[in-house]
């Protein structure tokens, strides 16, 4: 079991262990958070690990401060406004990345959005010691009930981290709503612990919800897709592919590759979850036709590796239809 230590005493011991790459369970407001330096691309791989999550839906970057957000996100005036009156709380936005942020593509699932969100009390405090975003789903193995106490974190996951800290019970319990700012319309992904009519009262404006759905993690694949045809699992390069390796041994003609880049040379799953979005992308950037993927074992982190590989894979009218 992990220890577990008031947050009175805690925030020194959670901050060592966030800049040695490790995660520590917090208390937010909403419920209790899996924390991770965000800009840690092995750290935040770990989050998936610890929680068993089978896709790498993106997370939430969690910040001191409007100031912090702004060196991820690019905040229009609207959404200024909505961090301003709602910060810190139970308010995430999703906003465009902006161009120097230092967050993981990880942590967004290599969308060029980010959800940004201020919270109270120690998730806060933590993130303006470390002076970096944290990213910090629930504190709970995938698919099993969000936890909203200290307890609850330790019968979950407290064989697989180190420390929990102990906020009490968490005030709001249920997870923060979610607004993705696009232009001069508001967008409600996620209905959480601010009242979407209070988002609309400070907005001026109706939130959108007829598109509800379409990001949810699930749907995200359109958005995954790179220009690059996807070949999985090869073991021959053929010309004029961009090569995606992963481990010691090489697909035939790897040599004919025109960019190789390995996920893993030593074959570690997390170290290929960290480069995954990355190296898509450089590939992708080749203008190769094809991104020829080596196959990746699917236990572990695997089976996130893999469903990420396969929607980037998937035909392309498909996805448009679901765009
Ligand atoms: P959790 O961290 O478990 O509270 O969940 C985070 C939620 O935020 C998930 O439902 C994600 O799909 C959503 N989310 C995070 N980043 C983005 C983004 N860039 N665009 C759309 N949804 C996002
Ligand atoms: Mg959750």
């Amino acid at each position: 079991m992990a220890e577990i230590l008031p947050e009175e005493l805690a925030l020194e011991a959670a901050c060592r262990l966030l800049e040695a790459g490790e995660l520590v369970a917090i208390p937010t407001e909403t419920v209790y958070g899996l924390a991770a330096d965000a800009t840690n691309g092995d750290a935040v791989a770990r989050i998936f690990e610890v929680k068993g999550r089978p896709r790498f839906n993106p997370l939430i970057a969690h910040v001191a401060d409007r100031k912090m957000a702004e060196r991820i996100a690019i905040f229009s005036p609207l959404a200024a406004r909505l961090a301003d009156s709602f910060w810190p709380g139970p308010l995430t936005l999703v906003l465009p990345q902006g161009e120097g942020s230092s967050v993981h593509p990880l942590v967004t699932a290599g969308l060029d959005t980010v959800a940004v969100r201020c919270p109270k009390g120690f998730g806060r405090a933590l993130t303006a010691q470390l002076g970096r975003p944290v990213a910090a789903p629930s504190a709970n193995l995938s698919g099993r009930i969000t936890p909203t106490t200290a307890e609850a974190v330790n019968a979950s996951i407290g064989e697989r981290i180190r420390l929990v800290v102990d906020g009490g019970p968490a005030l709001v319990g249920v997870e923060s709503t979610i607004v993705k700012v696009a232009g001069d319309s508001l967008v409600l992904l996620r209905p959480g612990g601010v009242a979407s009519s209070e988002v609309e009262k400070v907005a001026g404006l109706a939130l959108q919800r007829e598109v509800k759905g379409v990001e949810a993690p699930g749907m995200l694949s359109s958005h995954y897709a790179p220009d690059a045809q996807m070949r999985l699992d090869i073991d021959t390069v053929e010309d004029g592919e961009a090569l995606l390796a992963f481990g010691p041994n090489r697909a035939g003609n790897a040599q004919k590759a025109v960019m190789m880049l390995n996920l893993s040379p030593k074959g570690d799953l997390r170290e290929a979850a960290a480069n995954l979005f990355s190296y898509l992308s450089t590939l992708d950037a080749t203008g190769a036709t094809t991104i020829a993927v080596e196959p990746v074992p699917r236990q572990g982190l695997g089976e996130a590796i893999n469903d990420r590989l396969s929607r980037a894979a998937a035909p392309r009218d498909t996805l448009r239809g679901k765009d």
